[in-house]
């Protein structure tokens, strides 16, 4: 009967929505990791070509020194492309695909996220602090590898929107059931304007446009889906001019 066909072709609908899922987190999981290791051994490159520009290694002709500049220049463009790559299958991943909560220790997580970005800090001279807890923290219930991309999309935009030589202070304290994060910036600060909609889909502030900082402004509203899907809180602080500071909460493995 009609009807018969007609739960018949559901059926098969599902599975095969099931199947297409599946083969979508494993494309987005491929994707992940083979740009991660692009931009990894395209930022070693980066910090090579930066101390011979420096001069660090001796000294070179003008035209050696073009071509190296030429060179550096190049490098930088693939890593910012790369980099949003890295950034909207993030996003992909962060709204489309189901979490799996477990018990994370989010003391070494935040250490690995800070180790992640330290060649992209020594590059612009930028400090990074992590003022570490007196006490041993409890663990968190988390999906590790999104806690990651929160702590990756906070480190990173402290880094693009601080001056050169600027400081990074990441702390990390109990607050009743949850931990909580901070990471402050002494960099450009953010906008009347921008404080109202920091956490929306592609915005971005006139500050970042201006300084023509690459950026997909969907960032933060990854970061935002991320830490609200766990329970938790996010807000910031910032003064313009004067830097920003990012807090995070996620609740305590009971
Ligand atoms: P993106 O960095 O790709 O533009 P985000 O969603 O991460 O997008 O951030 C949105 C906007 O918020 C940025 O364009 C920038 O203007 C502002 N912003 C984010 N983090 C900071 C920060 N630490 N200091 C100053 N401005 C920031």
């Amino acid at each position: 009967t009609n009807k018969d066909q007609l739960i018949q072709a559901v059926k098969k609908l599902k599975e095969e929505n099931k199947r297409l899922t599946k083969l979508y987190a494993a494309k987005s999981d491929l994707v992940s990791i083979s740009v991660h290791q692009v931009r990894t051994s395209l930022s070693a490159i980066k910090w090579i070509l930066k101390m011979f520009l420096d001069g660090d290694l001796g000294a070179f002709t003008a035209e050696q020194q073009n071509l190296m500049s030429k060179a550096y220049e190049g490098n930088d463009r693939a890593i910012s492309i790369v980099s949003e790559l890295l950034i909207a299958n993030k996003t992909e991943e962060a709204i489309g695909k189901d979490y799996s909560f477990e018990k994370i220790n989010i003391q070494e997580l935040i250490e690995s996220a800070i180790f992640d970005f330290s060649g992209e800090a020594y590059i612009k001279g930028i400090e990074t602090i992590f003022l570490k807890p007196d006490n041993d923290m409890p663990e968190v219930n988390a999906d590790k590898e999104k806690i990651r991309v929160v702590l990756q999309n906070l480190l990173e935009n402290a880094i693009k929107y601080s001056n050169k030589h600027g400081k990074i202070f990441i702390t990390l304290i109990k607050n009743g059931d949850f931990c909580q994060v901070s990471v402050k910036d002494t960099g450009v600060g953010i906008s009347e304007e921008g404080k109202k909609k920091i956490f929306g889909k592609f915005y971005r502030d006139s500050e970042a446009e201006k300084k023509e900082i690459m950026g997909s402004g969907m960032g933060l509203f990854t970061t935002k889906e991320i830490v609200e899907k766990h329970g938790g809180k996010i807000w910031f602080e910032s003064k313009d001019g004067e830097g920003t500071t990012f807090f995070f909460t996620i609740p305590i493995f009971k």
